[in-house]
């Protein structure tokens, strides 16, 4: 809703001030910033762009890696130098979870606010809620507050309700928070909390929301996406959240998000493979390719489980993009076990790759494990990796040629316009009318592509 403007201000009646926000890290962080500015836009806010006066600055910090820890910090001094006099700078998300003194300590930080603590924002910034005790401490205004929970000890899943941006072609709709697995490289359990679930009711709600809005495609996130569902009292899964959406009429993309391999089951590929509704798409965690790495890191599955759900998946949907996640310098891993994970890689009918460099997380068991792999070969071997990654897209781009698949135009180029494909090709395509082609699914036939892999396409429909 617009407030009407108010003649003496040229601001709209209602207004409540400035915010400004960033978010670090994964989906699930980004989504739950953009539902919050989006609420307190409804509320009268006025978003503006970070770094500038605001009355609320927000940064919701990862932790993921030591460089994640490293980048949060930086944005939180970023704000603070930007910060006017009587502006409030809010810390929260996984960081501030784990480390609260760490960003308390940055000079300029008002408020420090966990997981748990974080969907109370909307309520305590417009006062609809007061302030616990411990945040109101003394009534200093000098001070940083900080209210953080030993654990981020949630029950039940935190609505955040929805983000509507007006930027993007996507929305992105959280249905999940925490996880239950034990990977010992992870800290994100510790942050996040055991599994939480929304209810079916209020996913299919916000998304009907959210199509009403202008939105075709919805991309569904969170922490550990396959296991939505099993924490409710009457024990569900995956295929009654997607069966659900597919009833939500105008909703005519969905897109997963990561999927821990293990839940994968012949039942959820067989639906997914049963709408052209659901995106062309999956991307799936691997993390090492030789069964000792995952046996070291807690992975609950080994290789050939792997295999066979890529290949159970292809098969189903031949124009598929499989993506994985792996991690290169797990504490110990060998020669070998590098040479373990190429080869297997090779052999899989992968679209792209997500590489990452193992980072050494406070209280997680892999510290205690091995020796850390030395720099200079951490760079090799990630630069092997991401050369196979290129290939794969290369691979995927070919297969793809000649065939019909959807795309959502998202912005222009020099020579027309791009978007990204139900099965995860950013394709451009010649446009020359002087109106947009729009932001409905349209069709567009694969032509080309080049070395670098950027795909060409002609729009059909
Ligand atoms: S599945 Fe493993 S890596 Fe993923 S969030 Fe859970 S513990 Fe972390």
């Amino acid at each position: 809703m617009n407030p009407t403007p108010d003649a003496r201000t040229s601001r709209p009646s209602g207004w409540r001030g400035r915010v400004a926000f960033h978010a670090l890290g994964c989906k699930a962080n980004q989504e739950e910033m953009e539902c919050l500015t989006s609420r307190l836009v409804e509320s009268g806010f006025e978003v503006v762009p970070f770094g500038e006066v605001a009355d609320w600055t927000f940064v919701n910090t990862c932790t993921v890696t030591s460089a994640a820890d490293s980048d949060s910090r930086q944005w939180v001094r970023r704000a603070a130098k930007a910060k006017e006099a009587g502006g409030t700078l809010v810390v929260t998300g996984c960081m501030a979870q784990r480390d609260p003194a760490a960003l308390a300590g940055i000079d300029g930080v008002d408020w420090v606010v966990g997981n748990a603590e974080k969907p109370n924002l909307h309520g305590w910034v417009t006062g609809a809620q007061s302030l616990p005790a411990t945040m109101a401490f003394e009534g200093r205004d000098s001070c940083t507050r900080v209210l953080v929970g030993d654990e981020p000890t949630l029950r039940g899943f935190a609505e955040y309700g929805h983000a509507i941006d007006g930027r993007r072609t996507r929305a992105t709709l959280k249905v999940q928070d925490g996880c239950d697995e034990h990977c010992t490289f992870c800290v994100i359990p510790k942050v996040r909390g055991r599994s939480r679930s929304r209810p079916l009711a209020e996913c299919r709600e916000q998304a009907r929301v959210l199509v009403e809005s202008g939105y075709h495609e919805i991309a569904l996130t969170g922490i550990n996406t396959a296991l939505w569902g099993r924490d409710f009292a009457a024990p569900s899964d995956l295929s009654e959240l997607l069966t659900g959406l597919l009833e939500v009429e105008g909703l005519e993309r969905i897109r997963l998000n990561s999927l821990e391999p293990q839940y994968v089951t012949d039942e959820w590929l067989d639906l997914l493979a049963s709408s052209s509704r659901f995106c062309r798409h999956l991307h799936l965690p691997l993390q090492s390719g030789s069964d000792r790495v995952l046996k070291r890191m807690n992975r609950r599955y080994r290789t050939e489980d792997y295999r066979r759900v890529v290949e159970e998946a292809v098969r189903r949907m031949p124009d598929l993009a499989v993506g994985a996640d792996v991690m290169i310098g797990f504490p110990g891993e060998t020669e070998d076990e590098f040479g373990e994970m190429v080869s297997y890689l090779s052999s899989l009918p992968l679209a792209y790759l997500h590489v990452f460099t193992y980072s050494p997380r406070p209280d997680t068991s892999s510290l205690q494990m091995g020796e850390p792999i030395d720099t200079e070969t951490r760079k090799s071997r990630s630069r092997e990796l991401r050369r196979l990654s290129d290939q794969f897209r290369r691979r995927h781009a070919e297969r793809s040629l000649d065939s019909l698949q959807t795309v959502i135009p998202e912005g222009a180029t020099e020579d027309g316009w791009q978007g990204l494909t139900g099965n995860y090709l950013r394709v451009s395509f010649p446009w020359t009318e002087t109106e947009s082609p729009g932001t409905q699914v349209r069709e567009v036939n694969i032509v080309g592509f080049d070395e670098r892999g950027r795909v060409r396409g002609r729009l059909v429909s």
